[in-house]
């Protein structure tokens, strides 16, 4: 049997292709969305999606999310005494999503299409191949993400044709211009932004609220509330999608703040992130170039394209309603389904695929003045991921300190934020003229060709001096006597199993809650634990059936701070 994958960074689904249509297949918790986190339990067993979610917080070190953005490099993965590579937690995820079709279905699954982003360069794609094989997979093949929405939304029916897929996820945001012509698809631009998605938004929104409540709230940078704070946000968000008006509250220890946000509200909120959707829109246009006009149709994709002030935004961008008539976040997955139904009738879509591309986002480590204090440790990118290789960029940034005498400049490559969760390249000491600070400017230009080198220049205009650093950067592709490796001890970790996963979920939950809460309430958590672990312990399905939903009601509650 062969499956549709669609393996996000946020979360995975599968289908498979059913009486002339593709069909997603649920999770062992009921749901087509298995969140992409992957961790151990305490007795080493691996856990996979909602539950693994739940225990980010609780369990950090052996908890994994996000390793989307680390395939194809050799970054490791640390959980608990082991170490993981981006593909095996990736075959992990491959892993749960094909037992759950096989216990659907009742048969094996052996074959499955994948998809990636357009922008994946060779060595990401051969590492999601990888995976796939780490999960006893033959992976048929791999299909762009954008290709998969065409297919889903019957666009490649036409002979002729140029859209443009605008996928809004839930950290990245992913443009992509693609033609039809002469029976192939080719995806001739592809730009984004790898810091902007629907959590970015619910950040957002929490600010907003914070600013409206203004004094008056407790410390909220406390982890309980910060999670509530989030939650809460996103309930908000996602409300706003069918309500008029939704109360963003937050409940503690007996008082409540809130407020009521309108999808005006909201707008103005978010507006500085929205305002952010269109320079990729432009970039991708640019580099394809095409007109909005030429344009025959825009796909949505990504969960976060669910909401209508985003829907409205896209209309207003290219004068025309985007087609929605599928879920978004469902697509990808179904599109995949669909070239797998293909490739088994031999009529599988012919793609070009864009791999002449930076995989990575690359860049230097700088500080930010906050008031009188400097905060270090931030990233700034110089040459973005996805854009066309060969390609040379020059940063400015000056010196920050009075007399200041020395400049370290720290390279990184990856997409987060601050540079410890980056991956380290190297680094380069410049020697400069001690002036007022800001004075001396330096000119950073970052050089990335083909091969993977990467060429740092660190020039100082003021003294014409020229510093220079090859990094070599290693793509990371496994041995074939490397993979043969992997996949013996990924045979012998024990996965989690799947029937216990709704009761692993309320653990999860409440030992969330007990680290979160404190005093009465924590004492209250600790007692629903205590109680619901005999239940388990008695092995009374229906008592646990039972327990379970009420508990999960009353778990809901005091995460909301009932
Ligand atoms: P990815 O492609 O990054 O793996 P998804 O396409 O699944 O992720 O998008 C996940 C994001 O979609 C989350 O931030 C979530 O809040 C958002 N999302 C899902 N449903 C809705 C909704 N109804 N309204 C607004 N946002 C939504
Ligand atoms: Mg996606």
């Amino acid at each position: 049997m062969i499956v549709g994958i669609d393996l996000g960074t946020t979360n995975s689904l599968v289908a498979v292709w059913r009486e002339g249509a593709p069909q997603l297949v649920a999770n062992a918790l009921g749901s087509f969305l298995t969140p992409s986190v992957v961790g151990l339990d305490d007795s080493g067993q691996v856990l996979v999606g909602d539950v693994a979610r739940e225990r980010l917080q609780t369990h950090p070190q052996l908890t994994s999310a996000l390793f989307k953005r680390y395939m194809g490099s050799a970054h490791e993965v640390r959980l608990g005494k082991c170490t993981f590579r981006p593909e095996e937690l990736s075959a992990l995820v491959l892993k749960s999503l094909k037992a759950d079709v096989e216990r659907a279905f009742g048969e094996p699954v052996t074959e499955a299409v994948i998809s990636v982003p357009a922008y994946f360069s060779d060595a990401q794609r051969k590492a999601t191949r990888v995976a796939g094989e780490l999960a006893g997979l033959k992976v048929e093949k791999l299909i762009n993400e954008p290709t998969a929405a065409a297919l889903a939304y019957g666009v490649h029916q036409k002979e002729e044709t140029t859209f443009l897929v605008f996928d809004l996820g839930g950290g990245t945001f992913d443009v992509s211009i693609l033609e039809r012509f002469d029976g192939v698809m080719e995806v001739r631009a592809s730009s984004g932004d790898n810091f902007l998605g629907g959590e970015d938004l619910d950040d957002a929104l929490v600010q907003s609220f914070l600013e409206r409540q203004g004094a008056g709230l407790p410390d909220t940078s406390q982890p309980l509330l910060r999670h509530r704070l989030r939650r809460e946000a996103q309930r908000v968000r996602h409300a706003l999608g069918q309500e008029g008006s939704a109360t963003f509250s937050l409940r503690d220890n007996d008082r409540e703040w809130s407020e009521v946000f309108t999808p005006d509200q909201l707008r103005q909120a978010l507006e500085p992130l929205l305002e952010r959707l269109r320079g990729p829109i432009e970039r991708a246009l640019r580099d394809a170039r095409i007109r909005v006009a030429d344009l025959d149709e825009v796909l949505l994709v990504g969960g976060t394209t669910r909401m209508p002030l985003v829907r409205k935004l896209v209309a207003g961008l290219f004068g025309r309603f985007p087609s929605m008539h599928l879920n978004p976040d469902e697509v990808i997955a179904q599109g995949a389904a669909i070239q797998a139904a293909l490739k088994a009738r031999d009529a599988a879509l012919e793609e070009v695929v864009l791999t002449d591309v930076c995989p990575y986002s690359m860049g230097i480590e700088t500080t930010q003045q906050v008031g009188e204090r400097y905060d270090t440790g931030f990233y700034l990118p110089i040459i973005e991921r996805n854009c066309v290789v060969p390609v040379s960029r020059v940063e400015q940034v000056e010196t920050l300190h009075d007399g200041q005498r020395e400049v370290l400049v720290k390279i990184f490559q990856g997409e987060s934020r601050m540079v410890k969760d980056n991956i380290f390249l190297g680094e380069l000491s410049v020697a400069v003229p001690p002036r007022k600070a800001g004075e001396v400017s330096l000119d950073i230009r970052f050089t990335y060709d083909n091969n993977g080198l990467l060429e740092a220049d660190v020039s100082i205009p003021l003294t014409g001096v020229n510093h220079r650093l090859i990094i070599e950067n290693n793509p990371g592709v496994l041995s074939r006597e490397e993979i043969a490796a992997k996949l013996k001890t990924l045979e012998n970790l024990k996965i989690h199993p799947r029937d216990q996963q709704v009761n692993s979920m309320i653990v999860a939950r409440l030992e969330r809650l007990y680290q979160e809460c404190l005093g009465e309430v924590r004492e209250y958590v600790a007692r629903l634990a205590n109680d619901f672990q005999r239940v388990l312990d008695s092995q009374d399905e229906r008592q646990i059936r039972e327990v379970r939903g009420s508990l999960n009601e009353r778990l809901d509650q005091l995460d909301r701070g009932f």
